[in-house]
């Protein structure tokens, strides 16, 4: 069978082959290939009737929903260019990117619109309204996700689902292509204002082709969703590569460590992928033991750093090993990870965890300031060639022209690569430290805590120091029941690590302030944040 050349066709074909198998399970409720094609079919015909043109933008702003899968795969139906939104955004921050996007369409909770999307969309272009309630754990006793009890329905607003139920047939000439822009997907901005990365149809397949012939997973995987749906990974690696190869999607709303570790054992997923700090929740949580991890075949974490104490604190309780994978937005998730069958090695001089191969097709580079190569073993910036690199960001030329000079991909993270071909990240390059002149890569430090039995999170921040300019500043928060002194761990750091990289300063906080894609905010650490505020 010829590969699919979008998610479209991937969703026709396995409704064809096989329309009774599930494809989402949400809590109690079930909905085949044949109900999401049909009900998609719906959506996409109603956006048309709106007057939605190929090409235009819909947001969508929901959890890890039915409500989430059947509003993209709609919209990519209609011809449409999806926004994923990260549904912890505040108002500013959507309306950034429903204007910057200049979005048509907005499709998200009842909620969200009553508490703050009306007016947020109020100044946007934003002219066609469906809402849903995709709400909760009360959908635990019900049969049905398409029977939710849901607010009255907005007078400004149309209702997903009865929208989705109407039945109504897609018109002709509206299935994208390999090069139509499927993703508009705003960065998180740990880096700065928000910039919108265009991932294409194309870019999506080979992510997900790869997935499937590159995974030793059986027929019809069960997939589950530890990662968010709007961020890259989990579009891609979860929803995209699920789909792609018909299998079924275990959602659960949100990250929940004990309701996640109840859909392991009821499910039994083959493959999952999720951040780091995903799974220091789930191994801290008191009801996780081995069972939970049996049915894995691959178990990935990526988007962020993965401390090798964690990989081995895995292993020993609960017999699972965690799969390394680095990837950015710009590179449609994946361009390195660790392949079925092999470890990730550690590098004995620093004790960085590999993030793995390069993919097939990929040109994984490091180059110092000039562009040149540089030697294996040397660090210098990771630059990224191949058929996952997007062509740009979303009407930012000269951004564009900065990070994909000739087409590749200049990632902003400082790596190296060893002989045999192992890529290892440093850490990004504007998070460096520079003690007295000595360079500091918090990545290091963090490690090193990581491995304390108490750490349960932590982040290492350069702030300003009269006498080195900068200096290390590690936050920390613990695990359950465990308790430490400040002192004792800087103390701990000083035993294992060079006189100008231990933190000087430690300071434990309840809990790191972390983007909903899992990723720990140094910079709100740095500008003093208290952990509390959430990206
Ligand atoms: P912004 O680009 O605005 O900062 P972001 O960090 O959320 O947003 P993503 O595309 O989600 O953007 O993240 C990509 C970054 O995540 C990479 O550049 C790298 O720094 C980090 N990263 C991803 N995977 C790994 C990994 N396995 N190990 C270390 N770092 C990783």
């Amino acid at each position: 069978v010829a590969p699919a050349d979008s998610l479209v066709h991937a969703l026709r074909a396995a409704a064809a082959k096989a329309p009774e198998r599930t494809f989402l399970a949400y809590f109690d409720a079930r909905l085949s290939y044949r109900e999401v094609d049909e009900l998609s079919d719906s959506i996409a015909a109603r956006l048309a009737a709106r007057g939605l043109e190929r090409g235009d933008r819909v947001a969508v702003l929901l959890q890890n929903s039915p409500h989430f899968v059947l509003a993209v795969l709609g919209a990519w139906k209609a011809g449409a260019t999806v926004v994923p939104v990260n549904p912890m955004y505040k108002s500013a921050e959507v309306g950034h990117v429903l204007r910057d996007s200049e979005a048509a369409a907005l499709i998200c909770s009842d909620r969200a619109w009553e508490a703050y999307l009306r007016q947020t969309a109020a100044d946007s272009p934003v002219r066609i309204v469906l809402t849903g309630c995709e709400l909760d754990f009360q959908t635990r006793d019900d049969p049905r996700v398409l029977a939710f009890e849901r607010l009255p329905a907005a007078p400004d607003a149309e209702d997903l689902v009865a929208v989705a139920r109407q039945g109504g047939r897609v018109p002709e000439g509206r299935d994208p292509g390999p090069g139509d822009i499927a993703l508009i997907s705003y960065t998180s901005g740990t880096s700065g204002t928000p910039k919108g990365a265009t991932n294409t149809h194309g870019n999506i397949m080979y992510t997900v082709e790869r997935q499937r012939t590159g995974l030793p997973l059986p027929e019809g995987p069960v997939y589950f969703a530890l990662a968010p749906l709007f961020h890259i990974t989990g579009m891609v690696c979860q929803f995209g590569a699920c789909l792609n190869s018909a299998g079924t999607l275990v959602l659960a709303y949100r990250f929940e460590p004990g309701v996640v570790l109840e859909a392991f054992a009821e499910h039994r997923p083959v493959f999952t992928v999720g951040p780091a700090t995903a799974f220091m929740a789930l191994g801290a949580h008191p009801g996780a033991g081995p069972e939970h991890f049996s049915s894995f075949v691959h178990l990935a974490s990526g988007g962020a750093p993965l401390p090798p104490a964690l990989v081995e604190g895995f292993r020993a309780r609960f017999g699972a090993y965690i799969r390394n994978g680095y990837g950015l937005t710009e590179c449609t998730a994946p361009c390195a990870s660790v392949p079925s069958g092999l470890e990730a090695p550690v590098d004995p001089v620093s004790g960085t965890l590999a993030v793995g191969l390069p993919g097939p097709d990929t040109l994984v580079r490091i180059v110092d300031e000039s562009g040149a190569d540089v030697p294996f073993g040397e660090q210098g910036e990771i630059v990224v060639r191949g058929p996952q690199v997007i062509p740009g960001y979303w009407r930012r030329p000269d951004a564009t022209a900065e990070t994909f000079p000739g087409g590749e991909l200049r990632t902003g993270d400082i790596g190296f690569m060893d002989p045999q071909g192992w890529l290892y990240v440093v850490d990004r390059k504007k998070d460096m430290i520079n003690a007295s002149g000595f360079k500091v890569w918090p990545r290091e430090v963090e490690d090193v805590l990581y491995a304390h039995p108490a750490v349960r999170e932590a982040a290492v921040v350069g702030i300003p120091d009269g006498y080195r300019g900068e200096t290390v500043k590690a936050y920390i928060s613990l695990r359950p029941g465990a308790a430490a002194d400040p002192d004792e761990l800087a103390v701990y750091c000083k035993e294992r690590l060079a006189a100008y990289k231990y933190p000087r300063q430690v300071e434990i906080l309840p809990e790191l302030p972390k983007t909903s894609s899992g990723k720990i905010l140094r910079r709100e650490l740095r500008s003093g944040g208290d952990g509390k505020r959430q990206n």
